[in-house]
């Protein structure tokens, strides 16, 4: 059950660096991010930097999404123009995108000089080629405010399903896409008004063209140049739906009449492009500024906007949520492909995340605010790494609740990996001056599996966006590394390592092989953390690794730095503020917390080590008399037994032997619950002397009877993480001797 950690083999020729042009989708400018774009920046970022680590080239494009009639009214409501409400929304991107490490090459605009001149590009193509149809149409006027009605400002009841309160191009409850037109017992939003019809001429993209029927069906079922299905399976079945076997597909009306917030159509006074033909052309708005801004040089492209977008070898895939696959699946690629651009590779489909249960509204507002779980202070990369675990390739939502984000960040990420470095970096550096092995050829994990040699899998599953799938693997190869650390006991080869020339070697490559397995689980997590990895690296006093470092291990002798606290765990109260749960402090009594709180966590609070002893006579100069100081019975206690405690994120159970014996004189232990978890492996403990409270009252708790406190010192370090520190006495105390 061994395996060896220097490279049994390192991947034959290289492959082909790939040129990825990725996007994910425009964020309407009406509003700030709310979690689901977090999701998405998130699930894309981590393809994104996985991609960057194999070495490939990718240019990563976004831009707020600005045209259309309902900014045009928000803005009119807030007594703004339209660039001037659009760009006050776009000023406040950079902190999330900042904040949350998303590595987005170039944030832009759909309302810029280059949206106008490539949207406008691919309508005269389409219509030279025939794609373009004028029809005049009825369509709903609003006889208040004098203006033909916005598909958004017409609601009524579905159509196809009967559901009410639906907007008019499509049922948020089954789906269906139809015209306003179609809806039952219409109303305008703007004035509540019941809407008129009235004629104008509109513009229509030609869907229903047996050519673009055809080409649709081809390229939704096809394959990527990789032979990799371009859509997810459900994706695919939702095409066929659409598509059908008749070709039902209707035309697009692509035109909106004045007064409209967008881009003028070409010979056409007065009629502007719908919001949805502009759109997504803000993806090669953003890489056009990209490239004519010199932001690509940077990024060590050389070739001009053209060359790159005509090269074949340039790869655009795109990453969307479920609520725009119709526009990106059928419409987008068909204008691409009919007015002579690049067809999409392929279209990355996401489900929603629902904050316990509940499903997020952008026009309600619910759900987590990002910004304000920046602000408490919450580790950006805690929400990458469950959305992460959360992940698969699949069209599925995404549930985020308070326990299990605790217990993903707290047990997995902390407990099992971060663990890994802070439990072995000690004996590194008190016998062996940080340094590892001289000799590594040999160096066993003691592993079934070389954890390296996952490399392979672990890829595939980044590459097809199965992260979920990353993070359990890694996880199950760090439970692997802790219990091989577990099994050689270090802290048994350290007390004898001064003596033994066979326990210190031991030693030494127990730490050696730990701090190994360590960089390439640090490696794999990159992608998901890639502030936690650079803090690894650091740690470990390497640069910062690529994919191919994996099969490169830290040399022999190789001096490491000292450990510095990687990552603090997620504290419960954390999560109250962000849920808005924090009781008033003026309340009498603590308020009661609804059900999505931390029930479970209750218990594990209160066995704190920092609550405070009881009352003593205070006096009003703030000393206390000896007297008082001489109630507090201190005593050395050995720590015999330290363990986890089933259920607790906080609590270590602790056996002392406080030098106390039982009416027949046998030596009896006490039992000491303390809230040192997050500071010590339990194994670290063992053998170690500490000072106990031994004459606090016993105290019924969750897990059972806490016979006395230990003390520690604790307090928030420069990075403002908590730091924990058990008090050791000096060398020759023994168990029970009195502290005063
Ligand atoms: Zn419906």
């Amino acid at each position: 059950m061994t395996a060896n950690l220097t490279p049994a083999s390192t991947p034959g020729a290289a492959p082909k660096k790939r040129r990825i042009f990725v996007t994910t989708a425009l964020p309407y400018a009406n509003g700030k991010f709310h979690l689901g774009h977090m999701m998405e920046y998130i699930q894309a970022d981590i393809w994104v930097r996985f991609q960057r680590m194999q070495g490939h080239k990718v240019h990563w494009m976004c831009a707020d999404d600005t045209h259309g009639a309902p900014i045009m009214i928000a803005a009119e409501k807030a007594g703004k123009t339209p660039q001037e409400f659009v760009a006050e929304i776009a000023a406040t991107r950079k902190e999330y995108l900042d904040g949350f490490h998303l590595s987005i090459d170039n944030w832009y605009s759909t309302d810029s000089p280059e949206n106008v001149e490539l949207a406008q590009d691919i309508y005269r193509q389409l219509k030279a080629s025939g794609f373009i149809a004028s029809k005049t149409i009825e369509q709903f006027f609003d006889p208040v405010k004098s203006m033909f009605l916005p598909d958004r400002y017409i609601k009524g009841e579905c159509p196809k399903c009967g559901t009410k309160d639906q907007y008019g191009d499509s049922c948020e409850n089954c789906g269906a896409v139809y015209a306003p037109t179609d809806l039952k017992n219409p109303y305008s939003t703007l004035s509540g008004a019941t809407p008129e019809m009235r004629s104008s001429e509109h513009f229509f993209f030609k869907l229903s063209d047996p050519q673009c029927v055809d080409f649709l069906r081809n390229w939704t079922e096809g394959l990527d140049r990789h032979d990799k299905k371009r859509l997810q399976s459900e994706i695919i079945a939702k095409t066929k739906e659409w598509l059908g076997e008749d070709g039902k597909l209707g035309d697009w009306d692509v035109s909106r009449d004045a007064p409209y917030f967008g881009i003028p159509i070409p010979d056409a006074p007065g009629k502007y492009f719908y919001v949805w033909l502009d759109a997504p052309v803000g993806y090669l708005a953003s890489l056009k500024n990209y490239f004519d801004s010199g932001k690509a040089k940077f990024n060590g492209e050389s070739r001009t906007f053209a060359e790159f977008l005509a090269d074949p070898d340039t790869e655009q895939i795109h990453f969307i949520g479920k609520d725009i696959v119709y526009f990106h699946v059928l419409f987008w690629p068909a204008m691409l492909k009919f007015a002579g651009y690049k067809v999409p590779d392929s279209v990355n489909v996401h489900g929603f995340i629902t904050v316990g249960g509940e499903k997020m509204s952008k026009s309600r507002g619910t759900g987590i605010d990002p910004l304000k779980y920046l602000k408490i202070g919450m580790n950006p990369e805690w929400l990458r790494y469950y959305i992460a675990a959360k992940l698969n390739a699949n069209v599925e939502d995404v549930d985020f609740t308070a326990e299990d984000f605790m217990a993903r960040v707290n047990s997995d990420l902390i407990g099992k990996f971060v663990n890994i470095a802070s439990r072995t970096a000690g004996f590194l550096h008190k016998h062996f001056d940080g340094k590892l092995l001289e000799r590594q050829s040999g160096v066993k994990v003691g592993a079934g599996e070389d954890v390296a040699a996952m490399s392979g899998e672990i890829a595939a599953l980044y590459d097809g966006r199965e992260f979920g799938k990353v993070v359990r693997r890694v996880m199950e190869a760090a439970d692997f590394v802790n219990g091989y650390y577990d099994t050689s006991k270090p802290w048994e080869l350290a007390k004898r390592a001064a003596t033994d020339k066979d326990a210190r070697e031991q030693l030494h490559v127990v730490c050696t092989s730990v701090l190994e397995t360590f960089r390439v689980l640090a490696i794999y997590l990159a992608p998901i953390m890639p502030r936690l990895a650079g803090d690894a690296f650091a740690f470990l006093n390497i640069s910062r690794q690529q994919w191919h470092d994996l099969h490169h291990p830290m040399a022999p002798g190789h001096a490491i730095n000292g450990y510095k606290h990687l990552m603090s765990r997620v504290e419960e109260k954390q999560l109250d503020e962000l849920f808005g749960l924090l009781p008033d402090p003026a309340a009498p009594a603590k308020a009661e917390k609804p059900a999505k709180a931390l029930a479970s966590a209750k218990g594990a609070a209160s066995g704190n080590a920092a609550a405070k002893p009881a009352a003593l006579g205070v006096q009003a100069d703030g000393f206390i008399g000896i007297d008082d100081f001489a109630k507090v019975d201190l005593r050395i206690a050995k720590i015999v037994n330290a363990e986890q405690v089933e259920g607790s994120d906080k609590l270590l159970r602790l056996t002392l032997d406080v030098g106390e014996t039982d009416g027949s004189g046998q030596p009896t232990t006490r039992n000491v619950f303390s809230g040192i978890k997050s500071a010590y492996a339990p194994e670290t403990l063992i053998g170690q002397h500490t000072v106990l409270v031994a004459n606090l009252a016993p105290r019924k708790m969750k897990f059972g009877i806490s016979e006395g406190m230990v003390l520690a010192a604790s307090a928030k370090d420069e990075q403002n993480e908590p730091g924990l520190y058990l008090l050791n006495p000096h060398t020759g105390a023994k168990p029970g001797m009195k502290v005063s």
